[in-house]
C-alpha cells in the first residue's frame, strides 16, 4: 500500500461499527517514525473493532487477549532495559498479547492525540492520552506514529505527564529535534487545558462504554 493512497481519517466513506481494522504505529522504536508502509517490518499494531467513525473521529475497542505486533529488541533486552540504546538498538518483529487494560481507543478527527479510555474486569479505570500523528488510512488500517510524551488522567481528572524522560532520551538518540520537543509540550497543554475545560471526548460518556455481547477477539489481520 503506497503512501499516497491514505487519506486523512474524518472523511467518508466511514467503516460501519462493528468492522475489524487495523491500527497501526510509525516504524521507528517505540512506534516514533513514518507510518509504516512495509508491514513486514518491525512496527507496533493492534487489530481494533470499530465502535463509532464518522466526521468526529474514530472510536475503536481493544480488549485485553487481543494478538497484536510489536517491535522487540533483536538483543533479547525489554524495550525499557537499557535506556542507553533505547532509540537506536536493531528492532525485530514479535507477536504478542494485548494485556494492559480493556482500552477504547478515541482519535478525534485531525488532533495530534489519541485518547484511550480504559478498563479492568469492566471497570472504569482511568484515561491516557497518548500524543501522537493524526491519523491517516486506507480500507482496512489507520497509521499514526508515537510522539513518546503521554499524560495519564485518573478518574478524578488528576493529570499527569509521562514518559518526559524518554522524550530527552528520544532528542539525544536523533529521533526528534527541538522544534518538535516544543510542539509536542505544546499539544500536551493543550490536553491539559482541554480536560481543565471538560471539553470532548472527556465529557462524552465513553467511560461508561461497554462491548456489544457477542464481540469477537479479533484475529491478527496481517
Ligand atoms: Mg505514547
Amino acid at each position: 500500500m503506497r503512501q499516497h493512497q491514505r487519506r486523512p481519517s474524518g472523511t467518508s466513506p466511514y467503516w460501519p461499527t462493528g468492522t475489524q481494522i487495523m491500527w497501526r504505529e510509525g516504524s521507528g522504536p517505540l512506534g516514533t517514525g513514518d507510518p509504516v508502509v512495509d508491514i513486514s517490518l518491525p512496527h507496533f499494531a493492534q487489530p481494533v473493532t470499530v465502535v463509532q467513525d464518522d466526521a468526529s473521529g474514530l472510536v475503536a475497542w481493544l480488549p485485553t487477549g487481543t494478538p497484536v505486533l510489536r517491535a522487540a529488541r533483536a538483543d533479547g533486552l525489554g524495550k525499557r532495559d537499557d535506556p542507553s540504546t533505547l532509540f537506536t538498538a536493531p528492532l525485530v518483529s514479535e507477536r504478542g498479547v494485548h494485556a494492559l487494560y480493556d482500552q477504547l481507543r478515541i482519535a478525534p478527527t485531525g488532533r495530534p492525540w489519541s485518547v484511550w479510555v480504559m478498563f479492568a474486569d469492566g471497570a472504569f479505570a482511568g484515561w491516557y492520552v497518548n500524543l501522537e500523528r493524526p491519523h491517516v488510512r486506507d480500507e482496512g488500517t489507520v497509521y499514526t506514529s508515537d510522539h513518546v510524551l503521554d499524560l495519564v488522567i485518573d478518574p478524578d481528572r488528576t493529570v499527569t505527564l509521562k514518559d518526559e524522560d524518554e522524550l530527552v532520551l528520544a532528542v539525544e538518540q536523533g529521533v526528534f529535534g527541538q522544534a518538535e520537543v516544543l510542539a509536542f509540550e505544546a499539544y500536551a497543554r493543550s490536553v491539559v487545558a482541554l480536560v481543565a475545560d471538560w471539553g470532548s471526548p472527556f465529557c462524552d460518556g465513553w467511560e461508561h462504554f461497554r462491548p456489544g455481547p457477542d464481540w469477537p477477539i479479533p484475529a491478527f489481520g496481517g
